[in-house]
């Protein structure tokens, strides 16, 4: 049998439903993958490795149902887990590594360059090396993947999506801050947004659930995980999102203060004597749900927290809330017409309450919800949650995996041979 370092593509995407990618998202100190079948999202393996680089690394993983993990050596880094998947979890299973034609990778920060999923060559690791000043944390990891996964599999074709792409249809007006114009023009200071793969996932499924093409709907996506972000589609692109040259500005988010009036860093320098380093880790790792509520980041411990009566997690909660219904009122301005909001993250796809307290918020621009829809819409369930007067309001469970298994299949689809499977070397 052919081990999967050996295959390379083999059929065409558009003819054959077997074709299967493995999707890689290297974060600093994780690697997840999955191998998915890109016409209908359905995962074979799926896992993660943690804590690389650092005390105990761990791989998990799901194959056939069955779950597994391991311990790995300390200095397990993105490559070994790799090699891992290779040769502990693929090889057992040759059928599947036979039917990979491509390798998805998950880049969050592609900068200005690229507005669409490319495949990988050296002038894109370039660009994306280029890039790592804006996502200091991310990029070196997607670029430590990039030539593992090379090593892995030197015959499949890998593919860049980029978490920046879907926004760059923003107009100037939204993305260029109030600052010397210079800073954009000789340093590239401006918004960039985040989340895009997931914002675009939901268009195109809110798209599918209007009955609407995707160049015809126009929504507010509200991203709610421990990153939290909001965008505004206009006619299936992104128009305006809360995230900007980095993922803190914006939205109340788990460990991240979301916007604050940027004198507060001057204050906390001048007046307080914190460091760059140390208002860093304030602003990202010490504030949001966490820092206002003395307690935790996980909105789940908070709502139970709440309902037991803690005030810091009361607080967390309504400040979450009321923040993100001032952004879902903004983008009303922001678009003519708005055929839904949209609720996606963990967040936004399992917290009932939140969701809630949002429309009750909006209830002055004509947002009710229905409780029953809105208590059912949970753990994967996908559907309105809005009562018939209101605006429409949809839970749409995100899959950005999915989206980057579709753009690899289709952006190797035009190199594949003709000749089928027994192209196969
Ligand atoms: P994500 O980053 O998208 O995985 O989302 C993580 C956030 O979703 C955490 O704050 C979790 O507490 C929250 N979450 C997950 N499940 C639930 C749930 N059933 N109810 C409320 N929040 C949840």
């Amino acid at each position: 049998m052919a081990s999967p370092q050996q295959i390379s593509v083999s059929m065409s995407y558009s003819r054959s439903s077997s074709n299967q990618v493995l999707v890689l998202n290297c974060g600093s100190s994780s690697l997840k993958f999955a191998v998915m079948n890109p016409r209908d999202g359905s995962v074979s393996v799926s896992g993660i490795g943690e804590a690389l680089g650092q005390g105990e690394p761990v791989v998990s993983w799901k194959i056939d149902g069955d779950r597994q993990s391991t311990s790995l050596p300390k200095d397990t880094r993105h490559t070994e887990v790799i090699r891992f998947l290779v040769d502990e979890i693929l090889a057992g299973h040759p059928d599947l590594g036979d039917q990979l034609i491509a390798i998805g990778h998950r880049v969050v920060h592609g900068g200005e360059k690229f507005s669409h999923s490319v495949l990988i060559d050296d002038a894109v690791i370039k660009a994306i090396q280029e890039c790592v000043a804006l996502a200091p944390l991310h990029n070196p990891a997607h670029l430590a993947g990039i030539e593992a996964a090379k090593d892995a599999f030197p015959k499949l074709p890998q593919v860049a999506v980029f978490d920046t792409a879907f926004h760059q249809s923003m107009p100037r007006h939204a993305f260029i801050y109030a600052l010397p114009y210079a800073l954009y023009r000789d340093n590239g200071i401006r918004r960039y947004g985040m989340h895009g793969t997931s914002h675009r996932f939901v268009t195109e499924r809110a798209a599918e659930l209007l009955n609407l093409s995707v160049n015809e709907v126009s929504i507010i996506s509200a991203h709610l995980g421990n990153g939290a972000s909001i965008t505004a589609v206009r006619n299936g692109r992104s128009v305006d999102t809360s995230m900007g040259l980095t993922p803190l500005e914006g939205l109340v988010m788990g460990t991240r203060s979301g916007d604050v009036d940027p004198g507060l860093l001057m204050h906390l320098g001048s007046r307080m004597d914190y460091c760059l380093k140390e208002i860093n880790d304030l602003l990202n790792k010490k504030s949001g749900l966490l820092g206002i509520s003395e307690l935790s980041n996980d909105c789940r411990t908070l709502e139970k927290a709440a309902e037991d009566g803690h005030d810091g997690a009361q607080l967390a909660l309504e400040i979450f809330c009321y923040r993100l219904a001032k952004y879902i009122g903004s983008y009303h301005a922001v678009l003519p017409q708005v055929d839904a909001l949209v609720f996606t993250g963990g967040i936004g796809e399992n917290s009932s309450l939140i969701r809630e307290k949002v429309m009750n918020q909006l209830r002055g621009i004509g947002y009710a919800v229905d409780g029953e829809k809105n208590a059912r819409a949970r753990f994967g369930e996908e559907g309105p949650i809005s009562a018939d007067h209101s605006a429409v309001t949809l839970v749409i469970p995100t899959n950005e995996e999915w989206v980057i298994a579709r753009d690899a299949a289709e952006l190797v689809s035009p190199h594949i041979p003709d000749s089928g499977p027994s192209s196969r070397e």
